[in-house]
């Protein structure tokens, strides 16, 4: 594939605008046809376009152009040439843009699609453009392609110099040469000479005279002799070679009366021709007399007055070559017009993407896109313009983009130069090498380096795999550890190490780096085969080490005697110590070096020197009334989302920041009745959890007190809210979670609920995990269990069948393939995608469990559960009840912290989606009985959290599902009420049934307008039809053509088929559409039921906001400040005001971005349940006791003192 730059239209043109071929020498490059080279950003800035150049400005030659016209689409045999000569340089050019495409159904470019502009590559021609004794008049062509790959247009542009040279506008016009005509004049003609001699613009509007003559033959007026006064003194004999030139020709004659005179005749050119055709003698002059026109306007009126013929301005051809090239209105940022002429340039790094600088964001992108797939090779030079555009322009739609592409592994050249630089290469040479001999070189590279520097250019070689494409490379990056020894060094293992120890540097390691979990995981697998240990194996399959840790961090630091662990340690300090350590006591040399490599990760975990990346925050808000945003660690912005939305809601606040009153005393005693999520709470349980919730209030107090606009939270904080808390100490005592679902980077994939128990049904059935065929299945069981204890039938007696539990959700997506072990790690694949998607309410979920795990509750709900302020803000209590077709019901409550909802392919208002979950729907699972269910709320929480499924397993493969969920910023939810105070039971539950009704008569249609849309042709039912119809008129056409009947295949003519065919898509076109119509009166109707049930209002809080695909993507979120009645966007570092209230409540066109999880809080109490900003900034050089590390980093460096 060729790998070379290309130019957008708008772009193209500014260049075209720009390039003067007089002074190629002097731009050291020819502007038009070649791409800026790549901006050093060390470098002094320097000009792009030489200032001497020519800015042309285009006049039309209307008489040798193809003109679009406005709003005319160009067709299979379009072809556009503008014609124009410059009214400064009076350089001609012609634009050819050809469209034709002999009939291969191609689309050109436009507007409103997926190519809205062209993107021109230059075809190098094999003749040389310049002349051969570096004389710069002479003619040029260039012809471009179109990279969209089914656009047919091909650009030529023909620059072509002057008809007239500086030096004869010189013989025309110099007063001195027109002085010594006129006495030469005077001399011949004696009398019959002119007094004056001729005004420099005379000779010029002669000569237009004469062309325009001889362009419009008339008889009497071709011969000029030549001792015509005026001409005697104008021309001479001077500008004879001027005139032959143009095609004048001379002759002797002579007169009646003998006389011999010289005359001229003006010249004949043939009679116009198509503009499309070759030039001619007649080209020729009409360039002269444009030329002319221009040249005569350039003087001021009062020396042109009088000439012959009366002046018609010039048109700028500009508008016409921006339409001929699709570019007439590309789309712009929003800001004062395009600047084609101005002196000022871009910034460099729209020129390399060949963009302009008012393009809008998307059309950036675009271009950035078509470079992209053109010049794959310096994808890395295209990305970091980008990124600094995105930068620049503080434009979050790039620096989304942005963080999509650099989480997809996209570098730019200064992390690639300096991944080529690890590995003891130059970028700019190893740009020309082969991917073997870098292999080869980094190969030999890693011979000389250590395990740890080893991993790093592993890391890097990934890096120049990824930039150059290579798949060898990529795979020489990751499968570098072969031996045991190479598995053990890698790690920083040595053999001794147990393999415990083992399973902590993997952890660690994968923390640290998410990027190298490959490779640690290979290394482990290694270890486990060399050891032959079970163990290892089964914590690479699910994640967990089973039985008890030797050692931990606290206990590492114990050993060395280091009290404050929250202290920075020089490291240097710390391994002197250690061999000390070891001198005293060789035998338990392992011990140190266990406890050394576990401080040493902690302290590089836990003082990280601050991210010195420099960001500026885009708008500069107040430092001390703004919150402070959250730096990304990892691949983990959902968790930010999910901090920052926990940081919001107030007494949730109070109680982290006040954690020492609330902690649950953890002692037998105290845990004995302790029940979370239905579980016993072990003691090693409450550790954890309290650990969790130390370190959030730790990361709450910087975010209150940090003197920056951002924090960092710890990776600690992250690992304990991701991790499966219970699994750890769980264990023992719970059935083995399926092998295949484990962690994933550090993310669990199942539900936070201990899944076999879990008493918030929905909350756990949620988990997209759960539509694995046989968790659902088990789910089922054991949930059947629990209903034993608390159905009731209507009347009165336990319900003896016990049917299992119905779900509380829509069926299962269509079941997957059984995982085996072989089929474990693409399993794995996808359910890393499945569990990326579903992570903002995993997360929350395990936290709101930690919580309750950690302090103490202040009573007791069903079946033991812990009361305490988590249940009290967030679990609702929620009815689901069963119905059979004999009219038995039956009814199970269970608390749940959110919905699950579907969008359902379709925008539709959030209530839509909502009553699919509450209303009366068959149970998938128990078809043959015909049950169906209903669901209710008995006590509805103040917050309620609504979590949406975008994800959706379809044809094997699983998609996002895109559709719009239209919030209000008031939702009532009386209609989901058991009862309400204006409307009892017995009145809600006849709406209910009313819209239940509507909702029936919803889906028949739904499934009408399916049957309609949906063909196996991916066409509508009415499309198809249509086009059957056309297909057999023609063929009825080509019959009657033939005459004869060719084979026996011939489609058999019935007579009337063809309009029976169209009325019949005609009908259905209608049907679809008058259905259309109808679902939208129904959902209309059906939210009109509930009008005048309003005594629940609870209003929006935020809003968690995914954008990308099923595979990854970025994750911010919008939190309403009641307060100050603003929102805001918590993107990572940033926090925004949102200005367009839009960005929130509507669908942008094109990859929107989707909402997750979407918060609502009890209408009265919102402002005493959330309270968005909480700000005190420390300064600096106050060190807070307990937000200390966060800002020591900047003081200490090795200037802590040592204990000896
Ligand atoms: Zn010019
Ligand atoms: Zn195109």
């Amino acid at each position: 594939m060729s790998s070379k730059p290309g130019k957008t239209a708008p772009r193209l043109l500014q260049d075209l605008v720009t390039y003067d071929p007089r002074y190629e020498e002097r731009a050291g490059r020819n502007l038009l046809t070649t791409a800026p080279p790549h901006l050093d950003p060390s470098a002094e800035p320097s000009r792009q376009v030489p200032i001497r150049n020519c800015r042309h400005i285009f006049m039309a030659k209307d008489e040798q152009s193809v003109r679009p016209k406005a709003g005319e689409d160009p067709s299979h045999d379009t072809v556009y040439k503008i014609a124009a000569v410059c009214s400064k340089c009076r350089w001609h050019l012609d634009l050819l843009v050809d469209f034709r495409d002999y009939n291969s159904e191609n689309k050109p470019c436009r507007t409103n699609t997926d190519y809205p502009v062209h993107h021109f590559i230059y075809q190098e021609d094999n003749y040389p453009q310049r002349d051969p004794f570096g004389n710069q008049n002479v003619p040029r062509s260039y012809r471009f392609l179109c990279s969209a790959p089914s656009c047919p247009v091909e650009l030529k542009i023909r620059l072509l110099p002057p008809r007239f040279s500086e030096q004869d506008i010189t013989i025309l016009t110099n007063k001195m040469h027109l002085r010594r005509r006129l006495e030469t004049a005077r001399q011949l003609g004696g009398d019959r000479a002119d007094a004056h001699m001729a005004r420099p613009v005379d000779a010029l509007d002669f000569l237009n005279t004469y062309l325009t003559d001889a362009l419009n033959p008339q008889k009497g007026k071709s011969r000029i002799p030549l001792l015509n006064r005026k001409f005697l003194k104008t021309f001479g004999k001077d500008c004879d070679k001027i005139l032959r030139s143009l095609g004048f020709t001379n002759a002797q004659e002579t007169e009646e009366d003998g006389t011999q005179v010289e005359v001229w005749y003006l010249p004949k050119p043939p009679p116009p021709s198509h503009p499309l055709s070759y030039d001619t003698e007649r080209t020729v002059i009409e360039d002269a007399r444009h030329e002319l026109n221009i040249l005569i306007l350039g003087f001021p009126e009062s020396e042109r007055s009088g000439v012959r013929h009366p002046m018609i301005p010039p048109q700028p051809s500009a508008h016409d070559i921006e339409r001929a090239l699709g570019c007439l209105d590309y789309d712009r940022k929003s800001r004062p017009a395009a600047r084609h002429l101005s002196y000022e340039e871009d910034h460099p790094y729209y020129a390399g993407l060949g963009a302009l600088g008012d393009f809008s964001d998307p059309l950036l992108l675009f271009a950035f896109a078509r470079q992209m797939q053109v010049d794959l090779k310096n994808s890395p030079y295209y990305f970091e313009c980008l990124q600094e555009i995105a930068k620049g322009r503080k434009s979050s739609l790039l620096e989304e983009n942005v963080a999509i592409l650099a989480s997809q592994g996209q570098c730019n050249r200064k992390e690639l130069a300096a991944a080529y630089r690890f590995i003891g290469m130059e970028m700019e040479h190893a740009q020309h090498l082969s991917d073997d001999f870098i292999i080869s070189q980094f190969r030999a590279r890693l011979q000389d380096i250590g395990p740890s520097q080893a991993e790093e250019s592993r890391v890097q070689l990934r890096i120049i795999g990824q930039a150059r494409q290579s798949e060898q490379i990529k795979r020489e990056a990751s499968d570098a550890i072969e031996t045991y020894d190479q598995a053990l060094s890698w790690l920083d293992l040595e053999a001794a190490h147990s393999d415990e120890f083992v399973a902590i540097m993997f952890t660690i390691k994968v923390n640290e780096k998410a990027s190298s979990k490959a490779i640690a995981t290979r290394a482990v697998q290694i270890i486990a085969e060399y050891r032959n240990s079970q163990r290892l194996r089964d914590f690479l399959e699910n994640g967990i080490m089973q039985g008890n840790a030797e050692m931990d961090v606290a206990e590492a630091y114990a050993l060395f005697d280091i009290n404050n662990r929250a202290e920075a340690l020089d490291l240097e300090v710390l391994q002197a110590h250690k061999d000390a350590y070891i001198q005293g006591n060789p035998a338990s040399k392992t011990k140190y070096e266990q406890a050394y490599a576990l401080i040493y990760t902690d302290q590089k975990e836990c003082h990280k020197v601050q991210n010195q990346s420099g960001y500026v925050p885009r708008k500069q808000y107040p430092l001390d009334s703004w919150p402070v945003g959250c730096q990304n660690i990892g691949n983990t912005c959902y968790l930010n989302s999910v901090l920052q939305f926990l940081f919001t809601i107030k007494p949730l606040r109070d109680m982290v920041l006040n954690c020492n009153e609330h902690l649950e005393e953890i002692s037998p005693e105290a845990l004995a009745t302790k029940r979370v999520g239905r579980m016993p709470v072990t003691p090693e349980k409450a550790e954890k959890a309290q650990q969790f919730v130390q370190e959030l209030k730790k990361l709450f107090q910087h975010m209150i007190n940090a003197p920056t606009t951002t924090v960092r939270p710890e990776t600690k904080l992250a690992a304990l809210a991701l991790a499966k808390t219970d699994a750890l100490v769980e264990v023992a005592d719970q059935p083995a979670p399926d092998p295949s679902l484990g962690q994933i980077e550090g993310k669990p994939i199942m539900g936070p609920m201990p899944k076999p128990d879990g008493l918030t049904g929905s909350t756990q059935a949620d988990s997209v995990m759960d539509d694995d065929n046989d968790s659902t299945a088990a789910e089922m069981d054991i949930e059947e269990d629990y209903t034993k204890d608390l159905n009731t039938t209507t009347d009165g007696r336990p319900d003896a069948v016990s049917m299992p539990q119905p779900p509380s959700r829509p069926p299962p997506v269509p079941p997957r393939p059984q995982a085996t072990a072989e089929a474990n790690s693409t399993l794995k694949k996808t359910i890393e995608g499945l569990a990326e998607q579903q992570d903002a309410a995993e997360i929350l979920n395990n936290i709101f469990d930690l919580l309750s795990c950690a302090i103490e509750g202040n009573g007791t709900l069903r079946d033991g559960e812990q009361d305490d302020l988590i249940k009290q803000l967030f679990f609702s209590d929620v009815t689901t009840v069963r119905i059979t077709p004999d009219g038995k019901t039956s009814s199970n409550s269970a608390l749940q912290d959110n919905y699950m909802i579907s969008p359902g392919h379709r925008n539709r208002p959030l209530y839509a989606a909502l009553d699919d979950e509450f209303s009366l729907t068959e149970l998938e699972s128990d078809k043959a009985a015909k049950a169906s269910k209903f669901e209710l709320i008995d006590h509805a929480s103040p917050i309620q959290i609504i979590n949406v499924r975008r994800l959706v397993y379809e044809g094997g493969r699983t998609i996002k599902d895109e559709s719009h969920l239209g919030l209000d910023s008031t939702l009532y939810l009386d209609r989901y009420f058991r009862g309400t105070r204006s409307h009892p039971e017995e009145e809600l539950q006849a709406l209910r049934e009313k819209q239940w009704n509507l909702q029936q008569r919803l889906k028949t249609l739904e499934c009408d307008k399916k049957r309609l849309t949906e063909t196996a042709h991916k066409i509508s039912l009415s499309e198809a039809v249509e086009e059957t119809s056309h297909l057999l008129e023609n063929h009825a056409r080509a019959d009657e053509a033939n005459l004869i009947d060719l084979d026996e295949d011939t489609v058999p003519v019935y007579p009337g088929l063809v309009t029976q065919l169209r009325d019949r898509a005609g009908e259905l076109q209608n049907k679809s559409r008058s259905i259309v119509e109808e679902l939208k009166s129904i959902d209309e109707e059906i939210n009109s039921i509930f009008m005048d049930c309003k005594d629940q209002p609870y209003r929006l809080h935020s809003i968690f906001m995914h954008r990308g695909t099923a595979a990854g993507g970025h994750y911010w979120i919008f939190i309403h400040d009641f307060q100050k009645g603003i929102w805001r966007k918590y993107n990572d570092e940033y926090v925004d005001e949102v200005e367009s209230i839009s960005d929130i409540f509507e669908q942008e066109a094109r990859n929107p971005a989707t909402s997750t999880g979407i918060v609502y809080v009890q209408a009265n109490r919102a402002d005493e349940l959330t309270e968005a900003v909480r700000r005190d900034p420390q300064r600096v050089d106050i060190v807070m006791k307990d937000a200390e590390e966060q800002y020591e980093d900047i003081q200490i460096i090795n200037g802590v003192e040592q204990s000896p």
